[in-house]
């Protein structure tokens, strides 16, 4: 349930977008022009923005730039709506910060679900948030400091690194030579076994929440947001 704005100019469209995103508990606010767009996006702060590329007045990349420009709507997420075609200006909406897109004629079940994931990624997850805030692990990156359940939990500033390198990665697994260079960058007197121990511990301080940490046997670590799915 969020709240979504569709800036669209083909009234069709519009109407069925309307309609099945509140089928599906969906706060919905409608524009059919880009300025019209974004002064309703700057006044009611949606969740996400459903942005048609080719809009009569200013273009989808444009919408999306002033969106993106302003600190007050640059956390807004944005699924691009485009026509065959506009490959360059795909492209160029994901450089804007696009969170995703659809082609048309796209079916509304597969955008209800490419919807469903970005609303799910959540706001603490966008890169540069200074907070994580995830079940019961807090971590403040700016103060470098963890909490797990409420209580503070001390970490080297290796196993910070570790912990946002995966948390940002969530659901993706990391091998131990990318978390290697990610983590500890190029050092000689380093080896793979280095980030298994360091998981080991960071696993330890992270007491329950150590749990998010899974071991992909035969490749490296991933944190997920359901443990008990993998093996450890
Ligand atoms: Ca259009």
């Amino acid at each position: 349930m969020a709240r979504i704005l569709v800036i669209e100019d083909e009234r069709d469209l519009q109407r069925v977008l309307d309609f099945n995103l509140r089928q599906a508990g969906h706060e919905v606010l409608s524009a059919l022009k880009g300025q019209e767009g974004l002064a309703l996006a700057r006044e009611k702060l949606p969740d996400l923005v459903l942005l048609d590329l080719m809009l009569p007045d200013l273009s989808g990349t444009e919408v999306c730039k002033a969106l993106k420009r302003d600190p007050r709507t640059s956390g807004i997420r944005v699924l691009m709506l485009t026509a065959r075609g506009e490959e360059v200006d795909r492209v160029v909406g994901f450089e804007l910060g696009a969170d995703d897109y659809v082609v048309k004629p796209f079916s509304v079940r597969e955008l209800l679900l490419r919807i469903d994931v970005i609303l799910r990624r959540g706001a603490s997850e966008q890169p540069g948030k200074a907070a994580i805030d995830f079940g019961s692990l807090k971590v403040d990156r700016e103060a470098h400091r963890a909490w797990v359940a409420g209580a503070e939990i001390e970490l080297t500033p290796l196993e910070f690194k570790l912990l946002v390198t995966l948390f940002e990665r969530k659901n993706r697994v990391q091998s131990r030579a990318a978390l290697l260079d990610d983590v500890w960058g190029i050092q000689a007197d380093v080896t793979t076994r280095t980030v298994d121990t360091h998981v080991k511990r960071l696993r330890e301080k992270l007491g329950a929440a150590g749990d998010y940490v899974e071991t992909v046997r035969g490749i490296g670590y991933r944190f997920v947001e359901t443990p008990g799915q993998a093996e450890r």
